[in-house]
């Protein structure tokens, strides 16, 4: 669906090369003169005015654009409350536990590079990188709540920043403070890095106007086109860890300048560009021609986001293409119910239609089609974030709501489960069962681990900046703007304002099905209000000022409103939320008559701190037609719909250790059984923990 495209311009010819501009909206000259008509169709004090966390205010190819960071406020209610979770506790902490310098992502590393402290370096090499992320959140609190503190912090995190780079641009304190020469190893994540920073700067520069970290970004990215265009050889398999092909996009998208475009082109181009590459980082088949999602399951996913960023300048058909044809495989072979897709810890990749060279060992990666373990799954919260950043770019170039189904998957699930209820906790895996006494794997830990523990037991601080900058941010990701059209994609209590429309949505979501839209000021001219339906809301009903509208309220669609609206209209749109009991494609083997449970968006599980002690979580079952009470309970888990129904336990086996036994076929016992959100477990202690549930 492709129904109001913008053609947006390539730059004020006037401004490329003496600061940074917006495209399209450059202040200092005549917009008449420099937009097309499309364009200028749009009300006076638009909402995408170039400063959306990811800005698309003049991309050419997509559907809708990005609103600005400032257009779009939580008011209360779940995402307002995550917003001021992070600012208050999540983000001071990170700020301290990554000054200090035995964690393995800390600023003093670039200190010690600027002269400023002795030291070595000490962390992991994508380091730098998860630092960025956090001055990113850090911009993405201050754009709401301008506090000069954290403005104060942001200054003095960059100067040091730009203290610590290369007089020629470079930047990686991994490499500059341990004597390793430059682009030597694709591990080394210089590119990963420097991505982040790119991202990072121009967020800020839109949060704050300042130019201060833009400029670092600049020579960074003027540095990268010494070594990058045109695309050398030896550099062929050098994007480990894309967050660069974003960034660069980004750093475009802030300065107009086309050669950081044809940077990200030419990071998407490098791509099995040449003999050996791996699966592990989808480097063995160009994107163009992949057919299969493989290999790790961050490295992808910005890989992907990457791209898609690309092809919203380009309109590059093969890209799209090949995205859609990846989507599909993910989201209908390799992906959790979560939205996480990194099924395994480590492997090898098993590629179904290419025969091409040997497999290749594979770490932190999507499994085989169907193959979803869940005691064992890694869905590491980094991937589950960027599978999440994906589906919105993909959404955004489509408008098809399908994307914006995933989007939402993730965040109430799988990103959220990465974060402790009270923000001071992390996890960095995200399997689906969790089962005590069995050992752990790779980067699993047997419970959240805190902020304040330097060097975490993962020995990896790569989640809980990137968790936090999501949350942060995730305001700019719930509205669009369109030719005459403002699109909703997520609900939460929240205002829009911006192109001379001012929206205020009133909603319980996702504990409520109602959502609720105030329209406080328009435009005399007609325009549209699309709002997304999600697939689950069948019999759905829409009301304009308490009467039917007529019009058809489609699952999966976005529906479609268009009128002249009067300061005081209201929308009340409501979403059934039944309780849905959900199976798997029969070819996953490990959740054979299972179901896991829904209601909403929003996935649930059981946990055995809501058992009987003597009770164990895998004789638990659920009959086949559950009565289910939905009932909130505020004072649980910081206020929690849960879900009860009576289950049943099967009796003891004789042998419990043997691997083979008799089944039992005593009577079961019936038991009241308590499902809580997946997001919300490990909160209350080390338990044992399941999303499927064996059918009686
Ligand atoms: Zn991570």
């Amino acid at each position: 669906m492709r129904d109001s495209v913008f053609v947006g311009l390539v730059g004020c010819a006037l401004h490329t090369k003496i600061g940074p501009v917006r495209r399209g909206w450059c202040a200092m000259h005549t917009l008449p003169l420099l937009l097309p008509a499309t364009l200028l169709m749009i009300p006076a004090g638009s909402a995408s005015g170039g400063r959306g966390v990811v800005d698309t205010s003049a991309s050419p190819h997509v559907t809708f654009r990005s609103a600005d960071m400032d257009a779009v406020r939580w008011t209360d209610g779940f995402w307002a409350e995550r917003f001021e979770l992070c600012r208050k506790v999540t983000i001071p902490a990170l700020i301290q536990v990554m000054q200090k310098p035995d964690n393995s992502a800390n600023f003093r590393n670039f200190r010690i590079a600027a002269g400023l402290a002795e030291g070595k370096f000490f962390g992991n090499d994508w380091s730098d990188g998860d630092c960025y992320k956090l001055v990113e959140a850090t911009a993405g609190v201050y754009r709401v709540t301008r506090d000069p503190q954290l403005d104060r912090q942001m200054d003095e995190w960059i100067e040091v920043i730009g203290k610590a780079q290369a007089a020629d641009g470079y930047i990686s304190t991994q490499i500059q403070l341990t004597g390793r020469p430059r682009w030597q190893d694709l591990r080394y994540h210089e590119l990963y890095n420097m991505g982040h920073l790119l991202t990072a700067a121009c967020v800020h520069h839109r949060a704050t106007g300042k130019d201060t970290f833009l400029r670092i970004a600049r020579k960074v990215g003027d540095y990268l086109g010494t070594v990058f265009l045109p695309r050398p050889k030896e550099l062929a398999h050098f994007g480990f860890n894309p967050a660069n092909i974003m960034g660069a996009v980004e750093l475009y998208r802030t300065t107009g300048e086309r050669r950081y475009l044809r940077l990200a082109q030419t990071f998407v181009d490098m791509r099995g560009s040449a003999p050996g590459g791996s699966d592990q980082n989808q480097s063995k088949v160009p994107l163009r021609k992949e057919q299969e999602a493989v290999g790790h399951a961050v490295t992808a996913a910005y890989l992907w986001c990457g791209a898609a960023d690309v092809y919203a300048e380009t309109g590059e058909q093969a890209l799209l293409d090949a995205l859609m044809r990846l989507w599909v495989d993910v989201t209908e072979r390799k992906m959790y119910v979560t939205g996480g897709t990194a099924a395994l810890h480590t492997g090898e990749s098993d590629r179904r239609l290419l025969k091409r060279g040997p497999r290749d060992s594979i770490h932190e990666a999507f499994g085989a089609p169907y193959q979803l373990p869940n005691r064992t799954a890694y869905n590491e919260t980094c991937a589950n974030i960027a599978h999440a950043m994906w589906n919105w770019r993909m959404l955004a170039l489509t408008g098809d709501a399908k994307y914006a189904e995933i989007m939402e998957r993730v965040l109430y699930n799988s990103m959220l489960s990465g974060l402790g209820v009270e923000g001071k906790d992390f996890f960095y895996t995200n399997p689906l069962r969790r089962v005590r006494g069995v050992p752990l794997l790779s980067n699993d830990s047997p419970a959240r681990w805190p902020d304040t523990t330097p060097a975490s037991p993962v020995h990896c601080f790569c989640c809980p900046p990137n968790v936090v900058r999501t949350l942060v941010e995730l305001s700019g990701w719930a509205y669009g703007v369109s030719e005459h059209a403002v699109w909703v994609h997520l609900f939460g209590s929240s205002t829009f304002d911006g192109a001379g429309i001012r929206l205020t949505q009133k909603t319980q979501y996702p504990w409520d099905g109602r959502v609720t839209i105030t329209v406080d000021k328009t435009p005399e001219a007609p325009w549209t209000l699309r709002l997304r339906v999600p697939t689950w809301a069948r019999g759905a009903k829409l009301q304009v000022n308490s009467r039917d509208v007529g019009v058809e309220v489609r699952p999966q669609s976005y529906v479609s409103l268009e009128r002249h609206w009067s300061p005081g209209d209201t929308l009340q749109l409501d979403l059934p939320m039944d309780v849905v009991p959900v199976e798997t494609h029969p070819l996953v083997e490990e959740t054979r008559n299972h179901v896991a449970v829904m209601r909403g968006p929003v996935v649930y599980c059981l946990e055995s701190t809501d058992l009987p002690e003597s009770m164990a979580l895998q004789d638990v079952r659920l009959p086949r037609r559950p009565v289910w009470q939905v009932r909130h309970a505020p004072d649980l888990l910081h206020g929690v719909t849960v879900l009860e129904t009576e289950g049943a336990v099967v009796p003891k086996s004789e042998s419990s250790s043997a691997l083979y036994r008799r089944a039992s076929d005593g009577p079961a016992e019936r038991i009241k059984l308590r499902l809580i959100p997946y997001y919300a477990w490990s909160n209350r202690g080390p338990s044992d923990m399941t999303v499927w549930i064996p059918l009686e």
